[in-house]
């Protein structure tokens, strides 16, 4: 098999650097992908400064794939070369404990991510095992597809698991990659929405997306009016706030939930959670099932993400870029 070519980060926090390998034998469970297009999720700039201290040098970034699958294991049944696919943070689990048995590969402990300690998706081709690689319906173009493999699937879950309908609440928290897909998916659901935003210059898009009212979170008045509201909140916010305010937004019985990652332990009162039976939660990703599920959700309801194309070889520009919040609403790398 041909060398695999993608630009990679040697060091935490360094630019990345052109850089090939072998990728051996395909194996007989693991499809190959041509990639054409990969978004940048928050999550690879984490990895690329070591945040999470996982991360093993040098490695390819990059979950949000989509691509033609190039080549498939004899063992592969289902995907064939030629066949237009995605492929997100996971790409492998053990296949038989009980959240697996479950299909709830997302909770498995033995999860391998695309791009920890394996080599992710700014590159020509990527390889996974076919259970996390999953078609693209064709209604979606592969562009704002890609950024649905994680960013998509990521907000779509816990408005799933927390029974999202149209007689909901719903509050995001950052208009990011993941929150403008936020948005999108609980107005589908038929909630309305509020955006929480430290970007006053996002209003007139947050409500294009679909959100009915914008709390500018950098006016602390402008939080406190919307106290007891929410019966759902997500987090998708990458720095640390006042997450006490967030508690009091909460309607009795509603739930915080945190996908975004915080530099620093979150401090909470309990008797905001104990007098109004509140909760504060977390959630990774979603299943592969999940996964399918939320692209036809996509497919049919109109969601997409709202994205920036940059050639491949720009990726450091396009990194910079997000780093600075600059991005509407995600960068994604196109071959
Ligand atoms: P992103 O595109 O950079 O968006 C993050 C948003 O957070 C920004 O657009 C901004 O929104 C807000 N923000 C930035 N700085 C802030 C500050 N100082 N205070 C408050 N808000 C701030 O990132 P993303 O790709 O959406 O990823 C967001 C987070 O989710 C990352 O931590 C990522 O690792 C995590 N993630 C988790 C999962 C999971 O499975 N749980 C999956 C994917 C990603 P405003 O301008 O609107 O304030
Ligand atoms: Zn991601």
């Amino acid at each position: 098999m041909a060398q695999i070519q993608g630009l990679a980060a040697h060091a935490a926090g360094a630019e990345l650097l052109k850089f090939h390998y072998e990728p051996g034998e395909l194996a007989p469970q693991d499809v190959e992908i041509a990639i054409t297009h990969c978004g940048i999720c928050h999550s690879d700039l984490h990895l690329i400064a070591n945040d999470w201290g996982v991360s093993q040098f040098p490695f390819i970034p990059g979950h949000e794939i989509v691509g033609a699958v190039s080549a498939a294991g004899s063992l592969v049944k289902g995907l064939g070369v030629g066949d237009r696919v995605g492929l997100g943070w996971q790409s492998n689990s053990c296949g038989v404990c009980e959240w697996c048995m479950q299909g709830r590969e997302n909770l498995c402990a033995q999860i391998e991510a695309t791009c920890v300690g394996r080599h992710g998706g700014y590159a020509d081709r990527v390889r996974a095992n076919a259970r996390f690689v999953v078609p693209i319906p064709e209604a979606l173009e592969s562009e704002n597809a890609a950024p649905l493999l994680c960013a998509g699937i990521t907000v779509y879950s816990p408005l799933r698991d927390y029974g999202v309908s149209a007689a909901s609440r719903v509050g995001v928290i950052g208009i990011g990659g993941l929150g403008h897909i936020a948005i999108q998916f609980a107005r589908a659901f038929g909630a309305e929405v509020t955006a929480f935003s430290t970007s006053a210059e996002k209003e007139e898009e947050a409500r294009k997306l679909g959100a009915s009212h914008f709390v500018n979170t950098r006016e602390t008045r402008a939080l406190k009016d919307v106290a007891g509201q929410f019966d759902l909140i997500i987090s998708t916010a990458n720095a640390d706030q006042d997450w006490s305010v967030y508690v009091q937004a909460l309607r009795p019985t509603g739930t915080l939930v945190f996908v975004g990652v915080l530099p620093k332990p979150v401090s909470l009162g309990v008797f905001p959670l104990i007098s109004g039976q509140r909760a504060v939660a977390g959630s990774p990703i979603g299943s592969p099932a999940r996964i399918r599920e939320m692209l036809d959700v996509a497919a049919r309801h109109g969601v997409k993400a709202q994205t920036e194309a940059v050639p491949m070889a720009k990726a450091n520009e396009a990194i910079e870029k997000v780093k600075k919040n600059k991005v509407r609403y995600r960068a994604v790398l196109a071959n």
